[in-house]
């Protein structure tokens, strides 16, 4: 009877199909679970060809068995042991860690537990650059084959193609079509993106890079957990299907990644499968169907390089520091579920952000989990590589705590069959022992047929007792059944239901698969309305070059023939993230022959020039729009890029160099020839300059010879009229002695014009005193003619000497020296005013002399 009443509890917490995490009121809360911890692998990836040419960089990582050890520049040896060490750092090393190898090391068994019905994660984690995507994702994922993949395909493709044959294979062991049991494998995905604490979803069909995608939410279901609410879940029954859909999600990430600086290495990458496995069973006629669900999330984180540098300024958020909370807080989620060893229910902060929360039962709940930690073996990113590894120690002692996720109903009615089953054994053993005893009662009757009443007595009780357990078996026979008919009509009630709300159990898996093949060709169809060929095309077309080489080379644009038209919007190639609304530019293809066709004030850079007129487009030409999209030209002839090796070098940093060279190379150019002629420009002015200095001193020198003359004429006049005073007075002197008795009325001029004389003399010193005023501001008074007087004392005594001004700028202003030549010797040299003036005296001595010989 005690079993009766626990069966019913689990009945009553049943909420559609999955039973997932244990209810969280139950004591023991992970009974029944199998702990695990998560299993962590590194991975060293090679040094890059970019790197090899730098005299700097050096391997400094060593790996043996299990553990990887670094040593620092210092000389330092930091050592950590993993779950597995894979060395991917010499491609010619025979223990290389091929993509294979680390498939079958980490993801394999998750594939095995997934079949089983386990959640299963696996996530890489590691700085921009170390190989997450290659790890992940890997490098020509595009298979013609279902059952090879190419050697540089990652986890992802190989898991997916193992998942699905598994799929193939487990239908054809099904018996023939009406014979039970039946299983099922339905195979549904979802690709999202997180990029700043927003989801978006890379599978939506129609998406195609619209211009504002819409953002989805994280909801929790009571009992399934975290998910994505409205994300696209497509069902796929070939692996050609879902390589289709991986090709779409990437191409989607490429076209939002695109116009973004650095935006893939910011973003997390989340591609869930949903694996369900159906069985239908015969349970005593009745065809019910039991399911095993297994969620598989397979993750490319974002670069880990800032959380190592924004978790050392402590470990609160800081708005702006904080480039990707959601990494940030995988970080604290980590440590918590690491430092909450052996202790239940911690405070785990999951919600803090989308990527934790939507990876809640991955991490410390129920699943199995696996990381893969990249990174560099470079010396120049010791740092980086220090603080992946230690966080990769922290997560391996994560312990989760896994149930297989089984639909109860067909459980419960298996184990109360078997209860029934065993209590109906019971039933039987009794009679069987019944029967015996009925034997030997007979046989004991006949030995004492007299005074038996007490053996008979205690056989009467017997009897009792076994009817009376026959009894209750019967009842829990009976109660058995009634819960087993409850159940059905429970499951009966509850597929109606289904039926009723989901609108998906509704279809028939046909009617499923068919809308999965008709959303795949929409998607498909959205993105050729894009320009972008989904296919492998043949002949002139644009490749997308991204600094993310997961990324690079996804998108192929057709030039088709005649014009096409690249612009934001309205144009045959739609590029969002350009600045302008019209065209940027056009690519004319006339037979095989392309021009490209800039338009005016559009930065269209081909090969890094700047491009203003009409050029010739030929294969693996760099084409770089706007500054942000970045384009190899590429001829393709039957699906074969020709000279794939060059193409290869010609990627997104070669392009960018090539840019950035040339335009310094411009720059210079543009500078030499500005600094020429703002040089010619000041030489110019100067020379403007000197020559407006040399005209006002010449004005100058005009203006004191015009007053110089104006002082010698008013010196004549003077004399005249002094001359003239002299002849009066002279007059006035005769007459005063021919006529004494004449009045003087004037005695103090005795000159009857003296007014007017006074005027003159007054207007002469006025003037005089002015224009030596003014000469005195340019030249010393006199001194042209000081000079002049000089070179003719010369002359006359035939000395061989010359005198001539010069004006010479000093820090005080324009000065004036005099220069006295040599004739005879050709010789210069200079002389101060005074010294002038001595010398000028000495000739006027020494003509003075030879006048009085
Ligand atoms: P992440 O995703 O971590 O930023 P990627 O996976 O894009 O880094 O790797 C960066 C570059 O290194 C890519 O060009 C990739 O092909 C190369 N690479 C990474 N790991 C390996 C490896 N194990 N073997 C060969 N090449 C690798
Ligand atoms: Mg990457």
């Amino acid at each position: 009877v005690g079993l009766i009443h626990l069966t019913p509890d689990i009945v009553s917490s049943f909420p559609g199909k999955i039973s997932t995490s244990p209810s969280p009121g139950v004591e023991d809360i992970y009974g029944g679970a199998e702990s695990t911890t998560v299993f962590v692998g590194v991975r060293v990836r090679p040094i890059s060809t970019r790197e090899m040419l730098s005299p700097d960089v050096k391997n400094i990582i060593d790996v043996a068995g299990n553990t990887i050890s670094i040593t620092s520049d210092s000389g330092t040896v930091h050592s950590f042991s993993y779950d597995h060490c894979f060395n991917s750092s010499d491609p010619l090393d025979p223990l290389y860690a091929s993509q294979e190898a680390i498939y079958v090391a980490v993801a394999q068994p998750l594939l095995e537990k997934a079949y089983e019905g386990y959640n299963t994660c696996l996530f890489a984690y590691g700085q921009t650059g170390s190989g997450k995507s290659y790890t992940m994702l890997g490098d020509d994922l595009y298979s013609e084959s279902e059952l090879e993949v190419p050697s540089a395909a990652g986890i992802i493709p190989r898991f997916c193609r193992d998942l699905l044959n598994r799929a193939d294979y487990l239908h054809s062991l099904n018996p023939p079509e009406g014979q039970l049991p039946q299983s099922r494998i339905e195979v549904e995905l979802s690709y999202i993106e997180i990029y700043n604490e927003r989801i978006y979803d890379l599978l939506a069909s129609g998406g195609g890079g619209t211009d504002c995608r819409e953002a989805l939410r994280v909801r929790e279901h009571p009992k399934d957990g975290p998910y994505v609410e409205g994300v696209a879940r497509h069902l796929v029954s070939s692996y050609d299907h879902l390589q289709t859909w991986l090709l779409l999600g990437n191409k989607e990430r490429s076209i939002a990644a695109t116009g973004v600086n650095e935006k893939s290495s910011r973003s997390h990458a989340v591609f869930t499968i949903k694996l369900t496995h159906i069985q239908v069973e015969d349970v005593e006629g009745e065809q019910l169907e039991s399911s095993k669900v297994s969620i598989i999330n397979l993750v490319d984180l974002a670069g880990s390089e800032r959380v190592a540098a924004a978790q050392s300024q402590g470990d609160r958020l800081k708005e702006g520091v904080c480039i990707n909370k959601s990494l940030l807080t995988l970080g604290k989620v980590i440590t918590a579920l690491a430092e909450s060893e052996g202790r239940r229910r911690p405070f785990i902060p999951y919600r803090e952000s989308v990527l934790t929360y939507l990876l809640k039962e991955s991490l410390g709940g129920n699943s199995r989990t696996a990381m893969i930690a990249t990174v560099s073996p470079c010396n120049i990113y010791l740092e980086e590589t220090l603080s992946t590894l230690r966080y990769a120690q922290q997560t391996r002692k994560i312990v989760n705590h896994n149930y297989i996720n089984e639909d109860p109903t067909a459980v419960i009615i298996r184990s109360l069959k078997e209860e029934v089953e065993r209590l109906r054994l019971q039933h039987l053993s009794r009679n069987s022992c019944q029967l015996f005893y009925g034997e030997t009662l007979a046989d004991e009757e006949q030995l004492d047929r007299d005074g038996a009443t007490d053996k008979e007595k205690d056989l009467l009780e017997r009897e009792n007792a076994i009817n009376q357990k026959e009894i209750e078996n019967n009842i829990a026979i009976q109660y058995k059944e009634e819960e087993i008919e409850a159940l059905r009509e429970q499951l009966r009630f509850q597929q109606l239901q289904c039926q009723q709300l989901l609108t998906e159990n509704n279809r028939s898996l046909e009617q499923r698969l068919e809308e999965a093949e008709a959303q795949r060709q929409q998607a498909l169809e959205s993105l050729r309305r894009l320009g972008i060929a989904t296919e492998k095309e043949t002949g002139p077309v644009l490749i997308n070059l991204s600094e993310d080489p997961q990324l690079s080379e996804t998108l192929s644009y057709k030039l088709k023939n005649g014009i096409t038209s690249l612009g934001r919007s309205n144009c045959d190639l739609t590029l969002r993230g350009l600045h302008t609304d019209n065209v940027h530019c056009s690519i004319k293809n006339k037979n095989g022959d392309l021009q490209l066709l800039p338009e005016a004030g559009r930065d269209t850079y081909v090969n890094g020039k700047l491009i203003s007129s009409p050029h010739t487009l030929h294969h693996n030409d760099r084409l770089v729009l706007a500054g942000i999209y970045y384009f190899r030209f590429g001829n393709i002839v039957k699906g074969k890029d020709s000279n794939r090796e060059t193409s290869k070098k010609m990627d997104f940093y070669f392009t960018k160099e090539e840019l950035l060279k040339e335009q310094e190379r411009r720059l210079q150019k543009e500078a030499e020839i500005a600094i020429a002629a703002s040089k010619a420009e000041m030489e110019q002015e100067m020379c403007r300059q000197r020559d407006q200095l040399m005209r006002d001193i010449e004005e100058a020198q005009s203006q004191l010879i015009s007053k110089q003359q104006l002082v010698c004429e008013l010196e004549g006049t003077q004399s005249k009229l002094e001359t003239e005073k002299q002849l009066l007075e002279e007059q006035i002197l005769r007459d005063r002695k021919n006529n004494k008795s004449l009045d003087l009325s004037l005695p103090s001029t005795g000159f009857p014009n003296s007014q007017l004389l006074k005027e003159v003399q007054a207007v002469f010193n006025e003037s005089v005193q002015e224009i030596r005023k003014d000469f005195t501001q340019v030249y010393p008074p006199m001194l042209r003619f000081q000079i002049k007087e000089a070179n003719e004392i010369c002359k006359k005594l035939k000395n061989p000497y010359e005198f001539t001004l010069q004006e010479v700028l000093t820090e005080s202003g324009l000065e004036v020296i005099v220069l006295i030549k040599d004739l005879q010797h050709l010789m210069t040299a200079t002389l101060t005013l005074d010294a002038f003036q001595e010398k000028l005296q000495i000739l006027r001595d020494i003509v003075q002399v030879a006048c009085c010989m």
